[in-house]
């Protein structure tokens, strides 16, 4: 059964039908679905969500899907890891950690497109599209493939190896635009206005953008269906960061959580940090920037949804840091080191922040803290090839490992104690 009602601006408050439409015709401001929540209220139950499948859709309630056959491909329902070795070293009592690594494809982007997709084949779509900063691209490819459909997305030609190969497995049309991702996003604009097919973040983005609420609603549901004091959330766009935020708020709507007092931050790179830049300028204006990162599933210069995340940021008296390469690197190995989690460049901005975050007191020591780590660490292998230890290459024999052994026992005993 559907809740969906319609869409609506978020700046005017007209609305419409739900079909493919993200802008609203009158003052141009973003559209967003409106739910029946009065319908919702006693049907949607903790005891219906918890019989339901064991991925995203057991929150189909929830979701802007009309009927009740969703591409199911086994999103979601990641795991809530207590992380205690990272959390001793950093000072935090209880941290977790939401590893949405384990997805289909290997990163969140599996939720948003889960619903993009399931929606625009609902409303007749036979082409699914986008524009990416890598990650994006690799699941459409993959939900296209499950569900028959065709697909053609769009990458900035400089991205790693590794995600225009987990795109290119999936056979789609692979498109690579010689320029940033806010130029093949310009441009997608312009194809999607000309041909006839769902593009999952630009004609079908309110679908799309709702699909990140489910983070919200999984750790809920996780710490046993309430919500965590803190969240640490990695920002491209700033979609994800203030959908976790709906989440939580629409599961105390419907009386399934107290009120959330969730203190949301978010974690951005330095080399494309347009909202942590406004925050800590204490403005929201954002001003956009010429991305120059290693996180380049985080590298969006001109954030669609950067004002609101500001918005969130105020409301739940969260904060945000952006984070140097280097200590995107070190976040990567901080979280291997302590935790075993091996976390794309996009974990490394949100573990660097996180840690900033804590050593400005921004962060209290008992707040009970989630960190979203969204993807893989084998997407990015570029970022910290060369500045991991070698191996020991010795020959085949007891002799050889040995020696070698001795060597690397005589390296470690003269070297200084670290932390
Ligand atoms: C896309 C992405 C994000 C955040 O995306 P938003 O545009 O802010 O919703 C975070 N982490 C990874 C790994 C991503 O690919
Ligand atoms: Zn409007």
């Amino acid at each position: 059964m559907s809740y969906m009602t319609a869409l609506h601006c978020r700046e005017c408050g007209r609305e419409y039908e739900p079909g493919p439409l993200h802008v609203c015709e009158f003052c141009f401001g973003p559209l967003e679905v409106t739910y029946d929540y009065d319908g919702m209220r006693g049907k949607v139950t903790r005891k219906r969500i918890e019989s339901g499948p064991p991925t995203m859709w057991r929150y189909i309630d929830l979701l802007p899907i009309a009927g009740d056959d969703p591409i199911e491909m086994g999103t979601g329902f990641t795991p809530l890891l207590r992380a205690e070795n990272l959390g001793r070293e950093l000072g935090l009592d209880e941290l977790y950690l939401k590893n949405d690594c384990v997805n289909p494809t290997w990163s969140f982007k599996d939720r948003v497109v889960g619903v993009a997709a399931t929606r625009a084949r609902e409303l007749g779509f036979t082409t699914l599209a986008c524009a990416s900063t890598g990650n994006l691209a690799n699941s459409v490819s993959a939900h296209a493939a499950k569900a028959g459909m065709d697909a053609i997305v769009f990458i900035p030609s400089d991205l790693e190896q590794s995600k225009i190969l987990g795109s290119a497995i999936y056979a789609p049309t692979l498109v690579a635009v010689n320029g940033s991702y806010d130029d093949v996003n310009r441009l997608c604009s312009e194809l999607a206005g000309r041909y006839p097919w769902a593009f999952v973040n630009i004609n079908v983005r309110p679908y799309y953008a709702e699909g990140s609420k489910t983070l919200g609603y999984e750790v809920a549901e996780q710490l046993g269906w309430q919500a965590p004091d803190h969240c640490v959330v990695p920002m491209a766009s700033g979609s994800l960061y203030t959908k976790i935020w709906k989440g939580l708020t629409e599961l105390h709507r419907l009386g399934l959580i107290d009120e959330p007092h969730t203190r949301m931050s978010g974690a951005q790179a330095e080399g494309c940090s347009p909202i942590a830049t406004a925050w800590m300028g204490g403005t929201m204006n954002i001003r956009p920037q010429r991305p120059n990162t290693i996180a380049k599933s985080l590298a969006i210069g001109n954030p669609a949804d950067g004002y609101y995340a500001l918005k969130t940021m105020q409301e739940t008296n969260g904060a945000a840091a952006a984070v140097s390469d280097d200590e995107v690197v070190e976040g990567m190995k901080l979280l291997a080191r302590t935790e075993g989690i091996f976390a794309e460049t996009a974990g490394g901005v949100t573990i660097a922040a996180l840690k900033r975050l804590v050593q400005s007191g921004v962060i209290r020591r008992g707040e009970r803290t989630v960190v979203f780590i969204t993807g893989a660490g084998l997407k990015t292998p570029d970022a910290v090839m060369g500045r991991l230890a070698a191996s020991l290459d010795i020959e085949a024999t007891v002799e050889s490992f040995e020696a070698a052994k001795r060597e690397v026992d005589a390296r470690v005993s003269a070297a200084p104690a670290t932390a």
